[in-house]
């Protein structure tokens, strides 16, 4: 038996607890792991608060995340010491989760620790952080570097877009920090924000083109936010959709794609292909501060994730929140 968060099924919602739960009912996988360390992403708030039916298997082990040491293996890839990072493949939500002392995992999903990088920072990093180095990797693919203009992060206080406007600030860009939180504008200035701006000026409708602002961005708020970063992006820049924060939907026009070869990168990280993985947690290994990284980090215990899980829904949280598993 091991502790872990389990969700049930309940008459009209779910139910979240912190509980024992039996080895025996860990699911298939040719790898086990020793969890020690995991995170509170957006989508565990949903998964522990039953917000939303992100959870489709019960009973389920919360957390979309982990990081820790393998304790038995018949991938060949792997063996027993090895130390691994996680991210989500439908862990937590159809295949059991982190928020637990083990997990059974396909080796395939599995990406070795960066040399240099302790688990914890890992986590630190997280799925967040990595959907972050996803979106710069996306912008660069796109061509897109410091000399073509100014970044903007929306949601910029909260998980991506901390890691973002920390990676991108050292890799040379003029960031441009978009919060609903100007409380925070010196927490985003100390990332290496160049400038802060109040969210309020992204949120209402979008028209079909508006003044060229930046060359590209980094959304995971979705919405009218998305639609007026499309809007105000120069010629030829490329704007990286990771997240839905406001809303699911996108009231644009598709006057930025046809008069301006604005592109839109949609990012997931869910499903991302092994190769990518292993190039983006490569890249947070060298281009994300270490520094920076424990100055937005919280950690907490596995019996305070389902309180923290209703305030990251609630826009509450800063930076990333790393969980001690042992
Ligand atoms: P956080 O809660 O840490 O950050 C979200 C931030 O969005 C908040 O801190 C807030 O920033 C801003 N925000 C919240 N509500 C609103 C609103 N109503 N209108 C405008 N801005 C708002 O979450 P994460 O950083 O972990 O995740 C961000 C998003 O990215 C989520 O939607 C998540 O589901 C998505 N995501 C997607 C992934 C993928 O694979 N595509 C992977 C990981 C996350 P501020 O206070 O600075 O305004």
């Amino acid at each position: 038996m091991f502790k872990a968060i389990r969700i049930d099924k309940a008459e009209k919602s779910t139910t979240a607890a912190l509980t024992r739960f039996d080895e025996a009912e860990l699911m298939e996988g040719d790898v086990t792991v020793e969890v020690e360390w995991s995170t509170l992403n957006y989508k565990d708030g949903l998964a522990v608060t039953g917000k939303a039916p992100v959870v489709r298997r019960f009973p389920m082990i919360a957390g979309i995340d982990f990081a820790g040491t393998v304790e038995q293996s018949s991938h060949p890839q792997w063996k027993a010491g090895d130390k691994v990072i996680c991210n989500g493949w439908g862990m937590g939500e159809t295949h059991l989760g982190a928020y637990a002392e083990k997990a059974r995992v396909k080796g395939d999903w599995l990406v070795r620790l960066p040399e240099g990088m302790s688990t914890r920072e890992a986590m630190a990093i997280g799925t967040a952080g990595y959907t972050a180095m996803l979106s710069v990797l996306a912008l660069e693919k796109h061509g897109l570097t410091p000399k073509h203009g100014p970044i903007v992060v929306t949601g910029a206080a909260g998980g991506v877009g901390s890691v973002a406007t920390a990676v991108l600030s050292k890799l040379g860009y003029h960031v441009i920090a978009s919060t609903g939180r100007l409380s925070e504008a010196d927490y985003l200035k100390g990332l290496g924000a160049a400038e802060v701006i109040d969210r309020s000026e992204l949120s209402g409708p979008a028209k079909p083109l508006a003044k060229e602002r930046w060359a590209g961005g980094i959304d995971s708020v979705g919405s009218t936010t998305l639609a007026n970063l499309l809007s105000m992006t120069k010629y030829g820049g490329a704007i990286a959709a990771c997240g839905l924060a406001a809303g699911m939907d996108l009231p644009s026009s598709v006057a930025p794609f046809i008069l301006r070869a604005v592109c839109l990168l949609g990012i997931d990280s869910v499903m991302c292909p092994i190769g990518l993985r292993k190039a983006a947690w490569s890249r947070l290994a060298s281009d994300l501060d270490r520094t920076k990284l424990a100055e937005i980090t919280h950690e907490i215990g596995l019996d305070e994730v389902i309180g923290a899980g209703a305030k990251i829904l609630a826009g509450q949280v800063r930076g990333r929140i790393v969980v001690k598993i042992r």
